[in-house]
């Protein structure tokens, strides 16, 4: 996994340090992430709150990053566990995790804003320009460190037809800081069978699941 990040950062001219693996773990038992932190990935990423509060303390070692829909009555709990937030998708969302974000003793959250870039009516996110009109609020949030920008790809049946949504979430990126330069520039995209072609256009941030831990049980 790590010698495919690399190489398609070769192909661009980009560092393989400035790509984080962030392994999603949903439905991989704890037995199997022990091992997978013992051998050297650390950084673990679920979408559901009741799921990580199972096994992040079966599971040592590891930060953990939230990617999934974070409700409201959920964010308490969320602040236990994950390190980081990556699946912040409303202005109310962001507000509250800031004011219960302000009581932790280790510094501002960092968080990503997770944007619904293809406008796909069944995901979470900010539209675009929504983003834009609402993104001085988000950064005005003292105890948010805002990282950068998140998005979740449409489904598509070749890879190459995922690499428009990335471009569109990279060039939405250098808008917004061109606008409001406290946003940060890290881009969390890709997944399974896309992340090479989200590291050519910019991911510093790749969430793989299957291609790493196989496929998941269905339903
Ligand atoms: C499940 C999931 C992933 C990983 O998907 P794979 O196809 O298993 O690589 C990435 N991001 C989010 C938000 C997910 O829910």
């Amino acid at each position: 996994m790590l010698a495919r990040i690399a190489r398609a950062c070769g192909r661009v001219g980009r560092d393989p340090a400035s790509v984080t693996l962030v392994a999603i773990s949903k439905t991989v038992p704890a037995e199997r992430l022990v091992a997978a932190v013992a051998a050297g990935l650390t950084v673990l990423g679920e979408n559901r709150v009741q799921e990580a509060e199972a096994k992040v303390p079966a599971v040592p070692g590891a930060s953990w990053h939230m990617v999934g829909h974070l409700q409201g009555n959920k964010v308490a709990k969320a602040l236990e566990l994950f390190a980081v937030i990556e699946s912040v998708d409303t202005v109310g969302l962001a507000r509250r995790l800031d004011r219960l974000a302000g009581d932790r003793s280790s510094g501002r959250l960092p968080v990503f804003l997770q944007v619904n870039v293809d406008g796909d009516p069944a995901k979470e996110g900010f539209g675009p320009a929504e983003l834009s009109a609402q993104l001085d609020e988000v950064e005005a949030l003292p105890n948010l460190e805002v990282r950068g920008l998140m998005t979740v790809g449409r489904l598509v049946a070749t890879p190459a037809q995922a690499r428009p949504t990335f471009v569109a979430l990279r060039e939405l990126s250098e808008r917004l800081r061109a606008q409001q330069p406290a946003l940060g520039a890290d881009l969390s995209m890709g997944m399974s069978d896309d992340f090479e072609v989200a590291v050519e256009e910019g991911a510093t941030l790749v969430r793989v699941g299957r291609a790493l831990f196989g496929a998941r049980p269905t339903a």
